[in-house]
């Protein structure tokens, strides 16, 4: 594993560092899965890479190759038979913090919701 990068500026460094607040959804050695704070849905999530890159063509594929599977368990996790995942690159593409993180915002049932108390087991 190469050393992560840390920039202490970076919102999404700090969250995935534990330096700043965040609700925790899931995490493995590269990845660490958050609550959004404006959430889409509920059980809006963001998945981002321990390691400070603004796009995903400039993580390295160790941590990239992380996020998918990570973003595909919160979203069966959530039951939600339908879902989004989302990846933002660059201002024009409407990223709007430069750390590379992945939505996964599921479609809960209208009537019924998710039924998850977060952070979820
Ligand atoms: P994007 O437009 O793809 O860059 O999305 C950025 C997302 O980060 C938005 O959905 C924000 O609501 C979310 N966000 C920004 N700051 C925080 C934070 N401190 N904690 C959780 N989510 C955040």
């Amino acid at each position: 594993m190469s050393s992560p990068v840390y920039v202490a500026n970076c919102i999404f460094c700090r969250i995935a560092h534990r330096k700043a607040p965040s609700t925790s959804v899931y995490e493995t050695k590269y990845s660490y899965a958050f609550l959004d704070i404006s959430p889409l849905s509920e059980g809006h999530t963001l998945v981002v890479p321990k390691t400070h890159a603004e796009f995903l063509h400039e993580l390295s594929d160790e941590y990239l190759a992380d996020l998918l599977p990570v973003a595909k368990k919160i979203a069966v996790g959530t039951k939600a038979e339908h879902y989004n995942i989302l990846q933002n690159n660059g201002k024009e593409a409407h990223q709007a913090v430069g750390h590379v993180h992945i939505h996964v915002i599921p479609k809960p049932n209208q009537e019924e919701g998710l039924g998850i108390k977060w952070p979820a087991k």
